[in-house]
């Protein structure tokens, strides 16, 4: 399935079709810059990361092949200072945040990249770049440290949409008075004494920041690559000195779109340690669902600002909660219909006859269903609007709801029908990362329902799933016969487990309260 994808491009400032490669034009190559790694990240680096991870999952759903690749920056100041405060060797702090980086990254559900270089292990590339950089008259060298020369790129300044000259006399650039023009960064830093540093042409020393990107995505995906990105705060400067050494050193179009996401705040202010609101991932996936920091992040357009707070987290369980209980709903019905050896659930086979369905109810659910879908992909193919997406979800999930309610016995039609909704919801929720897991009824019972079908007389055996149904017919003829007193303690019994009985059309079934 291939549909047609807007994406905005931070460059153009407007929605442009999605770029693609290949001969079939089915390919999509994407850099998205990766961690710094000398701490553990935090939930704003998360978002930005969600951001890709969804592009990915909905372009593959859509049929593309997807490239991915993530750099990790595994040689930089902040490593070293870290590398400092610790008394370890930058490379050991790399190496501890990196692993920290892929478990959590893992824990949030986030794919791995296809490819994910690590800085130090390509300084030969980068220093091929530099050295076409100084060949071409667009880099400098000065006492083994390299420059690039900002004034020779006469379009330095178009993704960010500054002018060399304000930014001069606006910018607070430190004073070098090795350097040709402040505003003039570094592509090779010289050694210091105590610092990691490689052999070059210009001495020892390092790379700067900026050159790993341009090198690596050139290596692994080929320019121009189709898009390129990060959080809206790598715009100035790293992406505008991405995009100026890469266009004069490979002499040719580096990114076709440029892909940022907002920022994510705290409570409505900027995320900072001095303000003492630095949330590290690690430590709120310790008591929240993954899927539910996910559902709270994908509710905001991937654009848009950002505002985490705790009662955010807590709508997001709630609305989690929602497309769950939902799920099981449907399940339920699905699980305790006599006939389903009748519908054929294949697929095709499915959809087929879903869409010949008499029944007023079915019919009804159906055509809900497929308005549900079209409006889905529609969200999600105008520039990944998730927030709209769900949006769609919830509301479809109201109409599922109100048919479970409506439809007390359900028939042959309106199960394929509940079938039909029921596949097309957990597909969709798929192809943004959201897996729900309902697991066997029996995963969340509690032991003790064994002893309470032993004491009732109703069950001996050691299968908690039949002991909670043996208990539930037996509250069922309690009720039958009149027995009020009964049906009650078999009530309260449960209760005090943490168990509700809920009455459905289908009989009654124990939840967790
Ligand atoms: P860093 O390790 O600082 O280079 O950041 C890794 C990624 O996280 C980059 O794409 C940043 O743009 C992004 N990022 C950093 N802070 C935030 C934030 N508060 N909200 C969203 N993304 C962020
Ligand atoms: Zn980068």
């Amino acid at each position: 399935m291939q549909t047609s994808i807007m994406i905005y491009d931070s460059k153009s400032h407007q929605k442009v079709d999605l770029p693609c490669s290949g001969e079939k034009g089915d390919e999509v190559k994407i850099y998205a810059c990766g961690p710094t790694v000398y701490n553990h990240i935090h939930i704003g680096n998360a978002r930005t990361f969600l951001t890709f991870d969804v592009i990915r999952k909905w372009l593959s759903y859509c049929g593309y092949k997807v490239t991915f690749v993530q750099n990790i920056t595994d040689v930089d100041d902040k490593i070293i200072n870290r590398s400092i405060e610790e008394g370890k060797t930058p490379a050991e702090i790399a190496k501890i945040y990196t692993k920290h980086f892929i478990d959590a990254m893992d824990k949030f559900g986030i794919d791995p990249p296809d490819i994910r270089p690590k800085a130090t292990e390509e300084i030969s590339s980068m220093i091929n770049l530099i050295k076409k950089l100084i060949d071409s008259g667009h880099a400098y060298v000065v006492d083994g440290d390299v420059y690039f020369e900002v004034r020779t790129d006469a379009e330095y300044g178009k993704l960010s949409g500054r002018n060399i000259d304000d930014l001069q006399s606006g910018a607070r650039v430190e004073v070098d008075s090795r350097k040709r023009d402040p505003l003039d960064f570094a592509l090779w830093k010289a050694a210091k004494l105590g610092e990691p540093s490689w052999d070059s042409p210009w001495g020892q020393g390092r790379p700067g920041w900026h050159i790993e990107c341009s090198a690596m995505s050139e290596k692994y995906l080929g320019l121009p690559i189709d898009i390129h990105g990060g959080g809206s705060d790598l715009i100035f400067p790293h992406h505008e000195n991405e995009l100026a050494q890469s266009e004069c050193g490979f002499g040719c179009q580096f990114a076709k779109a440029w892909v940022h996401s907002g920022m994510l705040n705290i409570n409505e202010e900027k995320m900072s340690k001095s303000l003492g609101n630095f949330l590290l991932l690690k430590d709120v996936l310790e008591s929240c669902d993954p899927v539910a920091l996910r559902l709270l992040m994908l509710q905001t357009h991937y654009r848009s600002p950002l505002d985490f707070s705790d009662s955010r987290l807590d709508e997001a369980k709630s609305s989690l909660d929602r497309v769950k209980s939902a799920l099981s709903n449907l399940k339920w019905a699905v699980d305790n219909f006599d006939e389903l050896d009748k519908v054929n659930q294949d697929s095709v086979a499915l959809n087929e006859s879903a869409h010949k369905l008499e029944d007023e109810d079915a019919k009804n659910l159906i055509a809900a269903c497929d308005a549900f879908n079209i409006a889905f992909i529609e969200n999600m193919n105008n520039d990944f609007n998730t927030a709209g997406a769900l949006g769609e979800l919830f509301s479809f999930i109201n109409i599922c709801n109100q048919m479970l309610e409506k439809t007390k016995v359900q028939s042959l039609q309106t199960i394929t029908a509940i079938i039909y909704a029921q596949n097309k919801i957990v597909e969709l929720l798929a192809s943004l990362g959201i897996v729900i897991e309902l697991g066997s009824s029996d995963d969340d019972l509690p032991g003790e329902l064994l002893d309470i079908a032993k004491s009732l007389g109703v069950y001996e055996g050691d299968n908690l799933a039949d002991a909670c149904e043996c208990i539930l017919k037996a509250r069922a003829n309690a009720r039958v016969n009149k027995d009020w007193d009964l049906s009650d303690k078999i009530r309260d019994e449960l209760q005090t487990l943490g168990l509700i009985i809920e009455d459905t059309a289908q009989g009654a079934r124990v939840k967790l309260a």
